[in-house]
């Protein structure tokens, strides 16, 4: 009855499923355990009409031309260039850090010579990663990086990774590198924004196609058998001879019998202000005070006007498997990509068995990124 079936309507399970359906003309069982589609991009209404995304800021973005193209089939955009701000004591600084900001901290005339010798050292329009900047031999470039590294990296990643920067993957702090330009654009991509009326509808267009059936608060332990050793999948009780793609945690896939893959999880605590503003931004990072790593004020995000507003400040913590937490990010180091191997290496023994995402692959993906990988992937499956 059915050709595929994937776990996970994420943008991983989503953006596959679509392809399979549509080029490849299988029919597809997208199975959720949650009550709605679209992963953590999952977005909607708040109780007083504010567009919130329910699991964190998602701002899309991307040089792919491709992947742009194939998503807006399913959403128009509200096209802005996405501007962070760290509170750093009364300043609210730009990040990443570039040559704005450089002024902000130096003064006009200190800058002029730092911005001289930043741009001899790398080229105006560089980005450098904090650990790179912090290796320079030369005097003033090592107090820039020293203090970017107090004032904008090493509290913020204490809080959201409970270790210092030198502990995590470097490619992580390399995402915020520090930028030799006058932009203020978090992102350096050529397209950002929102999808126009949000996420979930991108999903619903995305899933509306005759061969695909979504079934959502359905867990997919309760419907399938997986079984390495036999090297078999069951579906209801009959075997199961199609493709399967898992977008879950892996660990979990395999009972954990291995141990707990580490990840980070969230906290996010929603307030609601009756008045127009906030904090005048859409995200202001709090990277040398507060339990919390970042304030998001939706309405910014979105391009809504409303006559109230909505934020939400996001807490990180060691995720333990607790009924209602949710694993956001995958821990990755060698330890535990050791660990993670252990499990795809059970994934493997299962025919056409693929696995697909931030969870099951133990990765940090954007949502271009993942899109990108999904619809390759959907589209190697002839
Ligand atoms: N980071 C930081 N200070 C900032 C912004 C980012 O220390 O003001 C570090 C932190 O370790 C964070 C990483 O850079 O986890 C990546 O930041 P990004 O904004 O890409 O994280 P995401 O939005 O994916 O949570």
């Amino acid at each position: 009855m059915y050709d595929c079936i994937i776990i996970g309507s994420g943008i991983a399970g989503a953006a596959a499923a679509r392809v399979l359906a549509e080029e490849q003309g299988k029919k597809v069982l997208l199975l959720e355990k949650k009550h709605h589609i679209g992963g953590n991009c999952y977005d909607g209404k708040d109780e007083y009409g504010i567009l919130v995304h329910w699991y964190g800021p998602h701002i899309f973005h991307t040089g792919n031309e491709e992947v742009y193209e194939w998503l807006s089939r399913f959403t128009e955009w509200y096209a802005f260039g996405h501007e962070v701000v760290a509170r750093v004591g009364d300043k609210l600084l730009p990040v990443p850090f570039n040559l704005n900001t450089l002024k902000m901290v130096y003064g006009e005339e200190k800058a002029a010579v730092l911005e001289k010798k930043l741009v001899d050292t790398f080229g105006f329009g560089a980005r450098v990663p904090i650990l790179k900047l912090r290796e320079q031999q030369d005097q003033d470039l090592r107090a820039i990086a020293d203090f970017v590294y107090e004032n904008v990296f090493l509290r913020y990643t204490m809080k959201q990774w409970g270790q210092t920067p030198e502990e995590i993957d470097p490619a992580v702090t390399g995402r915020v590198p520090v930028v030799i330009s006058y932009d203020n654009r978090y992102f350096g991509d050529k397209y950002q924004g929102m999808p126009l009326h949000g996420f979930t509808p991108m999903f619903e267009k995305m899933l509306d196609h005759p061969n695909i059936e979504v079934r959502t608060n359905t867990n997919a332990k309760d419907v399938l058998v997986i079984s390495e050793d036999e090297g078999k999948v069951l579906l209801d009780g009959q075997e199961f001879a199609g493709t399967v793609i898992y977008t879950g945690p892996v660990d979990e896939l395999f009972d954990c019998r291995f141990g707990r893959l580490p990840y980070r999880t969230l906290r996010f605590d929603f307030e609601h202000y009756d008045r127009p503003d906030y904090q005048g931004h859409s995200v202001v990072n709090y990277t040398v005070s507060e339990d919390y790593t970042r304030i998001t004020e939706f309405k910014y995000l979105t391009g809504q006007k409303a006559d109230s507003t909505t934020i939400v400040k996001e807490y990180p913590f060691a995720y333990t498997g607790a009924e209602g937490e949710i694993p956001y990010y995958a821990i990755m180091n060698e330890e535990n990509n050791a660990l993670y191997q252990k499990y795809a290496d059970l994934a493997a023994k299962l025919p056409d068995f693929h696995l697909l995402g931030r969870l099951a692959e133990y990765k940090y993906y954007n949502i271009d990124a993942m899109a990108a990988r999904a619809i390759a992937l959907a589209r190697s499956l002839v």
